[in-house]
């Protein structure tokens, strides 16, 4: 069999998707291989279309059980026969996938990298014709990376020892070129096909916002994505404890995931996610890499995360099937703190000497900074990812905050004037500066007992700003802050005016604020994101009911059966022979053969429904 048409076959899509197919070439000729590409990028196919077409069967080192899981479940449906090796096994079916693997039943068969020091697989694998090694997540070889995995670094003398060198392929998202260079140099690539595609994700819409209350606005925007899948990440267990209690509270479907949750708990929260019993799951970052669920419709991070690298994987897991989805951060400048604490206290490597610690902690640094960066631009949003990751892009996307309501300059000076006049006359009468709180009072002419024991009713510019919202007046204090012209002590929070300011004060300086024009475009409801626009509404429905129906039927999670992409391609479509089902995009043989009945029923049902209703038809 070709592979365009095993590709089509198995998995049911038209073509290649921009890299795939020289790393597949590379494979069948037996090359080594390593592929970089984006969360979502399509990386599996181009281990397991090899996979498939050439003899043996072919290991693919992956780091966590609940990935593996995943994949073996989606080949099987496939009809791919596969299976995986861990420590999830009990001893008696670590047995039988070793037997069967022994007697061939496998075309791939995926193991956690602890496995490899096992005699008893060493034996195993001696004795099996691998065409492959695949390395999925690469990047967990390098201490550079986020998910540095000791294991990983006996790869490269398990395969040495194999009686026949297989071809090597590694793939990884991480694209910087510490990485990249640990990854090739590490697994002993042997002059590889290389391929570093687009990090463009050009169905993601990419927001930031500054919200007065966090939690106000994460409720709505869940309100209006009642019935879709999301992850919701926050810096903290405790946040995760938090945010979760709030949705759950509010009659939203969410779950909760982090490290500190005893394992069965951990492991049926995040069944109930990839099953859509649950589908929004509030998790820390521990909820990571394993996710390969692709009708998540949007990530939203409740606090900032520590590098642009982190974010672009965790916001990433939005929209995999290829469906418009939202990526939206809500900030505070106190995350900023957050992430400053963490890679101050952060566990730290054992493995590394002091000096190689302090490298990666001057790293993180940057790295956060970055991060920092990307939460105050007011330019093209999916422009500052790019340039992060070196990539050429448009001058502006057009499906990003910033794009569709871009920010205007609004002069600020007059007001910038009585913020720090006023930080500077209560520091003047205490003798030290107070929080950001109490300087929002004294400018708003509030009346809390500490402002009044303080006598802070008392200084000349106390009510100066009455008139203007607390959050703007918020936003404008954070916003001096900055630019430098207010000075927060990390210590204790007190807020005081630095030298830079007096050229606002006293020397006639001005000073603009971008501001954005109008709401934010992803608080409003009903925005329509191009896509599969015009898939009957009714249909999808339906189609997504039998969708649930067979997967609960199956025991698989939904996304196993079709993504919504391939339903809203079906939707559009509305195939009515099997010839015209096998058209859409997604589908192939076998999972026509196991669902084209169903589906084709459901689409001839509704037909016959919407035309017994004149008026409410498809149109
Ligand atoms: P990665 O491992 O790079 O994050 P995956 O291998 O999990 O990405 O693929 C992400 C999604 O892209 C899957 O839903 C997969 O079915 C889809 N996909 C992969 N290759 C193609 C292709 N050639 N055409 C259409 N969809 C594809
Ligand atoms: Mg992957």
């Amino acid at each position: 069999m070709d592979k365009l048409t095993a590709l089509k076959q198995y998995f049911g899509h038209d073509g290649f998707r921009p890299g795939q197919q020289a790393l597949v070439d590379g494979l069948l000729a037996g090359r080594d291989v390593f592929g970089v590409m984006p969360t979502g990028g399509g990386k599996s196919v181009c281990y397991q279309l090899p996979a498939l077409l050439r003899p043996g069967v072919t290991l693919v080192i992956s780091p966590l059980i609940s990935l593996m899981k995943d994949q073996v479940a989606a080949l099987e449906q496939a009809g791919v026969p596969a299976a995986c090796l861990n420590s999830s096994l009990d001893t008696a079916e670590m047995a039988e996938v070793m037997a069967k693997a022994r007697g061939g039943a496998y075309k791939l068969l995926y193991i956690a990298p602890e496995r490899l020091a096992s005699p008893g697989f060493r034996a195993l694998a001696a004795a099996l014709t691998i065409p492959v090694v695949a390395v999925d997540e690469a990047h967990c070889i390098s201490q550079w990376g986020q998910d540095f995995r000791p294991g990983y670094l006996a790869i490269a003398d398990f395969i040495a020892a194999l009686p026949r060198r297989p071809a090597v392929a590694a793939f990884t998202a991480t694209a910087t070129a510490q990485v990249r260079a640990d990854i090739v140099r590490l697994l002993r690539l042997d002059d590889p096909v290389e391929v570093v595609t687009g990090f463009d994700r050009p169905n993601l819409y990419f927001d930031v916002l500054r919200p007065k209350s966090k939690k106000d606005t994460l409720l709505a925007l869940l309100e209006q994505r009642r019935g879709k899948s999301g992850i919701v990440y926050c810096a903290t267990r405790a946040n995760v404890e938090k945010v979760c209690d709030a949705l759950c509270a509010a009659g939203l479907p969410a779950t909760r995931y982090h490290a500190g949750l005893p394992d069965a708990e951990r492991r049926r929260n995040q069944d109930d996610f990839q099953f859509d019993r649950r589908p929004v799951m509030v998790a820390t970052n521990a909820f990571g890499m394993g996710i390969d669920k692709s009708n998540v419709s949007f990530v939203i991070h409740y606090n900032m995360p520590q590098s642009l690298e982190a974010y672009y994987q965790e916001a990433g897991r939005a929209g995999r099937d290829g469906s418009p989805a939202d990526c939206i951060l809500l900030f505070s400048p106190a995350d900023i703190a957050t992430a400053r604490y963490f890679i101050e206290n952060g566990g730290g490597n054992e493995a590394l000497t002091p000096e190689e610690r302090a490298a990666v902690r001057a790293q993180d640094y940057r790295r956060l900074d970055a991060m920092a960066a990307y939460c105050r631009t007011t330019g093209c949003l999916r422009g500052a990812i790019l340039d992060y990751f070196g990539q050429p892009h448009a001058e502006r996307c057009g499906n990003c905050g910033p794009c569709r309501a871009p920010a205007v300059d609004r002069d600020v000076t007059v007001q910038a004037q009585m913020v720090l006049s006023c930080a500077a006359r209560i520091r003047q009468k205490l003798g030290y500066p107070v929080g950001e709180n109490l300087l929002i009072e004294v400018l708003r002419g509030g009346g809390s007992q500490r402002l009044r024991q303080l006598g802070l009713d008392g200084v000349s510019t106390y009510g100066l700003m009455k008139q203007v919202p607390r959050g703007e007046v918020r936003r404008l204090v954070e916003y001096l802050e900055e630019r430098g012209f207010l000075h927060r002590d990390p210590a204790h929070g007190g807020v005081s005016v630095t030298g830079q300011a007096g050229e606002l004060l006293f020397h006639g300086g001005t000073l603009t604020m971008p501001v954005r024009a109008g709401e934010a475009p992803a608080l409003r409801p009903g925005r329509k994101a191009g896509g599969a626009a015009d898939a009957d509404a009714g249909l999808l429905a339906a189609l997504k009911a039998e969708r649930l129906r067979l997967a609960q039927a199956g025991n698989v999670p939904a996304y196993i059966v079709f993504s919504n992409a391939v339903l809203e391609d079906m939707a559009a479509r509305c195939p009515r022979t099997m010839d015209e089902f096998l058209e859409v995009s997604g589908v192939g043989a076998v999972k026509a053969q196991r669902y084209g009945e169903n589906f084709l029923h459901v689409i001839e049902q509704y037909a016959q429904d919407t035309a017994e209703q004149p008026g409410m038809g498809t149109s």
